[in-house]
């Protein structure tokens, strides 16, 4: 496949605000493609070589990209970088510097995917003396071979600023519709019986696999007398449509249970094209591949914690820490050990004290646990405040210095896999038993120097019961409580958050002061103290069911002069440059500054109320009005343990609308 045909879909896919209208774009691209190119198309549009978790860097610096353009059309270096201030992008500023190379040169070989994805491993793996030398060479023969729009795609992926918006949900939708079968049987079928104007065309269209025709055809024929459609037609075409959208659902569900439990899309795709999805079936849980995290929804007593459990539930200290997956195989006496973080990024060289004790206590072969690491006080063993842990990120040479001075404790309280056998199907208390048989050593409750621990759990029948326990956590220094389900059904929901685990935090107990993990989607401009910082933020929550950003609030107070100077720089990256299209957000409030959503900030309020400003759940309580959060205060804390997509959701806050509503009227 060409490298024109992926920049010319890029083109067109930024052009696109809707997520349907990617998604074709994306089946398009997809199906023009062989399996190995599947893979690095899909790996090359999430701007990754190999899957996030095994952490190789494609980043080039953008001096080095000027370099190669200047050697490619002599354009001076001041004129380059001058053009890039001006544009304010690498990819628009390489385009407009490839487009005064003289044209077509006699010796210009075409790039490919294939030609474009092996020159950029060979630059991520190049390292040491002569490496500038050979990554410069790479990147001038490429760029010496690019047309202008392909150079504008180039440099962006090279530069780690390829941002096309697309969810894994989306790659999931595109494989989903891709893999189906029935499309061309359906539209031949159709189009003998159906003589319409209105439809030919649709189910003709529906041979191209795309989402469009399924949905205009589902529309039309659900309001056949406002399209002047036979009646008895109209329902046969719908029910045949509808059972070839089931058909495509349900392969989307075996992907995304799949993905959970294997997240790389680019494999995942590449099998699928080469042996089907039935081949998929052999993607199993595997040390050394994190799993997405199981999460928990949450409730404001414990009376509707065991109502909901049915009567009974296991009780869990929650502590507030850092999410850890640790993955342990012994081969030949040797250990490989892992530490994934909730984002699945490898975070094993920060914590050797943790590695060590790990491996210090278990007994047996391999295993994937997870837990909370928690920074401890090394005289008390009392829990620390949780942005002491993120002090260990990014560190190489301190490391030894940060281990004493805040030593931390990884408190387990899973285990995913045991001895080759996958626990994700069994339910909570064989897990549990599992963790406590493989690591016979370690306690719950905190010892200092241990480094590890086992959460402090109770079995719990009783609201009293519960509530004393759920003291105690708070007298530790925990937050509160993670309610799990003790049923049979209660296995581990990798990558989603559900009613197995309930949240019950200290905040929930006061009407008016939930926390929420918001989306920054916008900035405003400071005035007088705030001059040349922000003055507020505009603030989201993610809607599950639209994969979008929706607005709740702005957000202005609770930051520091600290924070006021981290925040630009935080944001810096994310500015959607004027005119462009602000992706999966939707606002009816336009900021100075639009930003694409990454950053996640921890937000107390006052209150939820109705606001018609807001998009988030907007018509869905009450026609014309959205949620908004009353009296919004940063808490000071930046949640980057959180991706966008694990913010507070739009149906969270409905929920809490609700229970808000309650607790005024009981
Ligand atoms: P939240 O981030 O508020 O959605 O809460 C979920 C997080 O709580 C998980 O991702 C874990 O990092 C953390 N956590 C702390 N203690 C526990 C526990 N005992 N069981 C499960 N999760 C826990």
């Amino acid at each position: 496949m060409l490298y024109s045909e992926l920049s010319e879909a890029y083109s067109r896919i930024e052009a696109q605000s809707s997520r349907l209208s990617m998604t074709d774009e994306l089946i398009d691209l997809l199906s023009r493609a062989n399996g190995p190119e599947r893979e690095m198309v899909i790996r090359l549009t999430k701007g990754e070589l190999r899957p996030g978790y095994e952490g190789v860097e494609l980043g080039i610096a953008e001096k080095l990209l000027d370099r190669a353009l200047y050697q490619v059309t002599l354009m001076p270096l001041d004129r380059i970088e001058e053009k890039r201030l001006l544009l304010g992008d690498v990819g628009l500023m390489a385009e407009d510097v490839i487009r005064t190379k003289k044209q077509a040169s006699l010796f210009s070989e075409p790039l490919t995917v294939e030609r474009v994805f092996r020159n950029l491993e060979r630059i991520s793996i190049k390292e040491g003396k002569d490496s500038q030398d050979l990554k410069l060479k790479i990147i001038a023969e490429m760029m010496h071979d690019s047309s202008p729009i392909e150079a504008r795609y180039l440099a962006r992926t090279m530069c780690q600023k390829l941002r096309l918006g697309i969810a894994d949900m989306t790659i999931i939708d595109a494989l989903a519709y891709l893999t189906t079968d029935g499309f061309e049987s359906l539209s031949d079928e159709l189009g003998a019986l159906v003589k319409h104007e209105r439809l030919e065309k649709d189910v003709r269209d529906l041979r191209s696999r795309r989402t469009a025709p399924i949905y205009d055809l589902e529309e039309l024929t659900s309001h056949p007398s406002k399209h002047g459609l036979d009646k008895a037609m109209a329902g046969m075409v719908l029910e045949r449509v509808r059972s070839l959208k089931e058909k495509i659902s349900s392969n989307r569900e075996f992907l995304v249970r799949l993905y959970n439990v294997h997240p790389d899309l680019g494999h995942i795709a590449r099998k699928l094209s080469e042996e089907g999805i039935e081949a998929l079936s052999t993607i199993k849980v595997t040390p050394g591949i994190p799993l997405r995290s199981m999460l928990g929804e949450r409730l404001r007593s414990i009376k509707d914690i065991l109502e909901k459990m049915g009567g009974e539930a296991a009780l869990e200290y929650k502590y507030d820490g850092l999410r850890v997956q640790a993955h342990m195989v012994k081969e030949d006496g040797k250990w490989r050990t892992k530490f994934f973080s909730r984002q699945l990024e490898d975070i094993t060289s920060q914590f050797p004290d943790v590695r060590k004790a790990l491996e210090g206590a278990f007994e047996g072969k391999d295993c994937i646990i997870e837990g909370e690491c928690v920074p401890v006080d090394p005289d008390t063993g009392e829990l620390l405040p949780f942005q002491l842990i993120s002090q260990r990120r990014g560190r190489k040479y301190d490391l030894d210095r940060m281990m004493k001075e805040v030593p931390v404790n990884l408190v387990l309280f899973d285990c995913l896999y045991l001895n080759g056998c996958d626990l994700t199907g069994s339910p909570y208390l064989k897990r549990r038993a599992s963790l406590e048989g493989a690591f016979p050593s370690i306690k719950e409750g905190m010892i200092p120097s241990a480094s590890v621990s086992l959460s402090v759990m109770r079995l719990v029948r009783s609201e009293a019961d519960g509530e004393s326990f759920f003291e105690s956590a708070l007298e530790v220094g925990c937050e509160g409580i993670m309610a799990k389900s003790t049923a049979v059904g209660s296995i581990y929901q990798a990558g989603s958050r559900g009613w197995l685990w309930i949240k019950y935090k200290k905040d929930y107990r006061s009407e008016i002061s939930d926390t929420l993990d918001l989306v920054v989607v916008g900035a405003f401009h400071g005035t007088g103290r705030r001059k040349g910082t922000y003055g507020a933020l505009l603030m989201a929550a993610y809607d599950t069911a639209s994969d979008t950003f929706v607005t709740t609030c702005k957000l202005g107070s609770g930051f520091n002069d600290e924070h006021l100077r981290q925040v630009p720089i935080m944001l810096e990256d994310l500015v959607v440059p004027k005119g462009g299209a602000w992706r999966r957000v939707r606002s009816r409030i336009e900021p100075d500054i639009r930003l694409n959503p990454k950053v996640v900030l921890e937000v107390l309020g006052s209150e939820i109320t109705f606001s018609p400003l807001h998009t988030c759940s907007m018509d869905r309580l009450k026609p014309g009005a959205g949620l908004s959060v009353r009296f919004p205060r940063f808490t000071g804390r930046f949640r980057n343990d959180k991706g966008p997509e694990q913010a507070t959701t739009a149906q969270e806050m409905e929920s809490m609308y609700s229970a808000q509503r309650r607790t005024v009227s009981d």
